[in-house]
């Protein structure tokens, strides 16, 4: 299949084959974004990483935490170093109805390593799809409640028992972008929910050269 031609000025890191941004062992595209950002914008994010602020004190934890374990924990126990890393105590939990049984493991991984937690599931404050204005018709069973998931909801409750670190468990694509907006803690995620690969988004990549041929055929709306 013939890949879609990208204009000169659309092109970015996905259309560079040398990254050399990583090692400077190879050159930089002409179209390259670090040297075409390499004025004050470079300048003043690494600033951002500088110092005694939250950004800084984030970013530091996770190299250390990548440098210390590289291949060697699973992201499990790299989410209790990090948390250990940003003084989190209270770990709070925005978890998915259909991952409460991995949530629960979760919390007793967290209790083993001297960590707090505290969870809200998609559908606390049980309000009904047709109260947002959902039609009945789109819901998963018909003709019964059905909750909405209430991401914002999850944020306020994490946010009002002052979790350090919050931990998303599974949220619906959009559910987690609403989370990450509303949390105050910093927000990592542990399982990225995908209903048909078994949480496993890359998968359907991975498999897009058989079995999911239809990814990259172009085709009716989504
Ligand atoms: S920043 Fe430059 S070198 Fe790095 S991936 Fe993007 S285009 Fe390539």
């Amino acid at each position: 299949m013939a890949k879609p031609k990208k204009s000169e000025s659309s092109l970015s890191c996905s259309e560079c084959g040398l990254l050399n941004c990583y090692r400077r062992d190879k050159r930089f595209p002409p179209f390259c974004l670090t040297t075409q950002a390499a004025d004050k914008l470079v300048a003043n994010t690494t600033g951002l990483y500088r110092g005694k602020g939250q950004d800084a004190r984030l970013a530091r934890a996770a190299a250390e935490v990548e440098g210390t374990y590289y291949g060697k924990l699973t992201r499990v126990e790299e989410i209790i170093a990090f948390a250990n890393r940003i003084g989190a105590r209270r770990i709070g939990i925005a978890t998915c109805i259909g991952l409460i049984e991995e949530t629960r493991i979760f919390v007793r991984v967290l209790q083993a390593h001297g960590l707090e937690s505290y969870s809200v599931l998609c559908k606390a404050g049980s309000v009904d799809k047709t109260e947002i204005g959902i039609p009945d018709e789109m819901k998963i069973k018909k003709g019964c409640h059905e909750s909405i998931c209430n991401p914002i909801l999850q944020a306020r409750l994490l946010n009002r028992q002052k979790t350090g670190l919050n931990v998303i468990v599974g949220l619906c694509v959009g559910h987690d972008s609403l989370f990450i907006k509303h949390s105050k803690a910093p927000v990592t995620t542990l399982i990225t929910k995908d209903r048909v690969t078994g949480h496993n988004p890359a998968a359907a990549l991975y498999t897009s050269g058989f079995y999911y041929q239809r990814l990259l055929q172009p085709g009716k709306k989504l």
